[in-house]
C-alpha cells in the first residue's frame, strides 16, 4: 500500500485546472473578470483560432506590484479576501485566487503589467506552470495577459475541443454577459482581427443590448427599477409581443457577474405567463442587487451558481414587479414578433 502524500504545487494546479478551464471561453471570463475587478474603465480581447492559438486580455486597471508579480500564480494567492469573514462579504468578482495558476499549468502565458505611471513594469513568462521569464519591462499602467497554445500539454482536453467557431460561440456568449453587466466598462472584441463586439462604456445599459443584440431589440425593452428592504432590481425586459426562440437571451446579473438560477427563470416566465406564445422566450437584461449576506457566491467553482438566503421572497418580488411592467406595458398592443 502506498504511503499518503501531499500533492506537488504543479499537479494540484494542473487538476484544478480541470475545473477552472473547461475551454477558452472559461480563460477569457478568468481574465476579463480580472481586469474587472482591477477597476478598469477598458478591455481589449483579442483572439486567434477560437482561443486555441492565442487569447490576448488587455486592460486599463491598477496592475500588479512587480513584487507580486510572481506569487500571482501561486495557488491560492489573492489579493481579493483576507479572512474567513471575507467570504460571507464578497464584493470582487474573484476570490479564490485558483485562475492564474491553473491557466498557466495548461498554456504559456505571459504577464506584461505595471500598477504606476512611470512605465516601469513587468514581465512574466510562464510554459506549463515553470517560470521562464521574470524581468523589468516598460509598461503603461494596467495589465495585459496573453495564454497561447491552451492544453498544449493536456492533449486528452485538447481533443475534447470543438470547432473553432463553436468556441468562438462561447467566447462571445461570456462576453456578452460581461458586457451586459458591466455597462460603465468599454469593451472591445476582436476574432483574427475583426472586431466582434464594442462597447462605450458610458453606463448605458441599453447601448449595450443594442451592441449585443442589436438596434431592434433594443427599441423592444421596457425598463424595470424596483426596491424592497432586501432587493433591488433594474434593468430592461422585452415586451411580449418581440419574442425568440430560446432562453439564451435571458440574462441575470448578480453582484456584477452573470449567474444562472433555475428558480429566477421560473419567476421570470410566471411573470410573462399568459403573455407569450407556446415555446416562446423573452429577451431581458436584469441586474439584482441585495446584501452580500444574502447571497452565497461560493458553490460552485466557476461562480455560475449562487444561493439566496431567502431565494422564495426573492422570486416572488422579480415576478411580481416584472408583471407590473409587462400589465402596464399590456394596455398598448404592439405589432413586432423577431426571432
Ligand atoms: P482571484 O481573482 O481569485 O484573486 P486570480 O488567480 O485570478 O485569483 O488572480 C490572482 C491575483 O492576481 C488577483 O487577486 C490580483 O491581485 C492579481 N491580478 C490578476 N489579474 C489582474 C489584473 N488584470 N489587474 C490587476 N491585478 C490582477
Ligand atoms: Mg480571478
Amino acid at each position: 500500500m502506498a504511503r499518503i502524500h501531499v500533492l506537488d504545487e504543479h499537479i494540484a494546479n494542473q487538476i484544478a485546472a480541470g475545473e477552472v478551464v473547461e475551454r477558452p471561453a472559461s480563460v477569457v471570463k478568468e481574465l476579463v473578470e480580472n481586469a474587472i475587478d482591477a477597476g478598469s474603465t477598458r478591455i481589449e480581447v483579442s483572439i486567434e483560432e477560437g482561443g486555441l492559438q492565442s487569447i490576448k486580455v488587455k486592460d486599463n486597471g491598477f496592475g500588479i506590484e512587480p513584487e507580486d508579480c510572481e506569487t500571482a500564480f501561486y495557488r491560492h494567492a489573492t489579493s481579493k479576501i483576507e479572512s474567513g469573514r471575507d467570504l460571507f462579504q464578497i464584493t470582487s468578482l474573484g476570490f479564490r485566487g485558483e485562475a492564474l495558476p491553473s491557466i498557466a499549468a495548461v498554456a504559456k502565458v505571459s504577464l506584461l503589467t505595471a500598477s504606476s505611471d512611470d512605465g516601469k513594469g513587468k514581465l512574466l513568462e510562464i510554459e506549463g506552470g515553470k517560470l521562464m521569464v521574470n524581468e523589468p519591462a516598460p509598461s503603461g499602467r494596467g495589465t495585459e495577459m496573453t495564454v497561447r497554445e491552451l492544453f498544449y500539454n493536456t492533449p486528452a482536453r485538447l481533443k475534447y475541443m470543438k470547432s473553432i467557431q463553436t468556441e468562438l460561440g462561447h467566447i462571445s456568449d461570456a462576453m456578452y454577459r460581461m458586457a451586459l453587466a458591466h455597462p460603465q466598462i468599454s469593451f472591445t472584441l476582436r476574432h483574427n482581427g475583426n472586431q466582434l463586439l464594442q462597447t462605450l462604456g458610458g453606463g448605458d445599459l441599453l447601448q449595450v443590448i443594442a451592441a449585443v443584440y442589436g438596434t431592434s431589440a433594443a427599441k423592444a425593452m421596457l425598463p424595470v427599477e424596483a426596491e424592497d428592504p432586501d432587493y433591488r432590481i433594474s434593468g430592461y425586459i422585452s415586451r411580449p409581443e418581440w419574442t425568440r426562440a430560446n432562453r439564451n437571451a435571458i440574462t441575470t446579473i448578480v453582484g456584477g457577474r452573470y449567474i444562472r438560477s433555475g428558480g429566477l427563470n421560473a419567476a421570470i416566465m410566471r411573470a410573462y405567463h399568459t403573455l407569450l406564445p407556446i415555446n416562446r422566450y423573452p429577451l431581458l437584461v436584469l441586474k439584482l442587487d441585495m446584501h452580500p449576506s444574502l447571497v452565497d457566491v461560493n458553490v460552485h467553482p466557476a461562480k455560475l451558481e449562487v444561493r439566496f438566503s431567502k431565494e422564495n421572497e426573492l422570486y416572488q418580488f422579480v415576478e411580481q414587479e416584472l408583471r407590473k411592467v409587462l400589465l402596464g406595458e399590456n394596455l398598448i398592443p404592439r405589432p413586432g414578433r423577431e426571432t
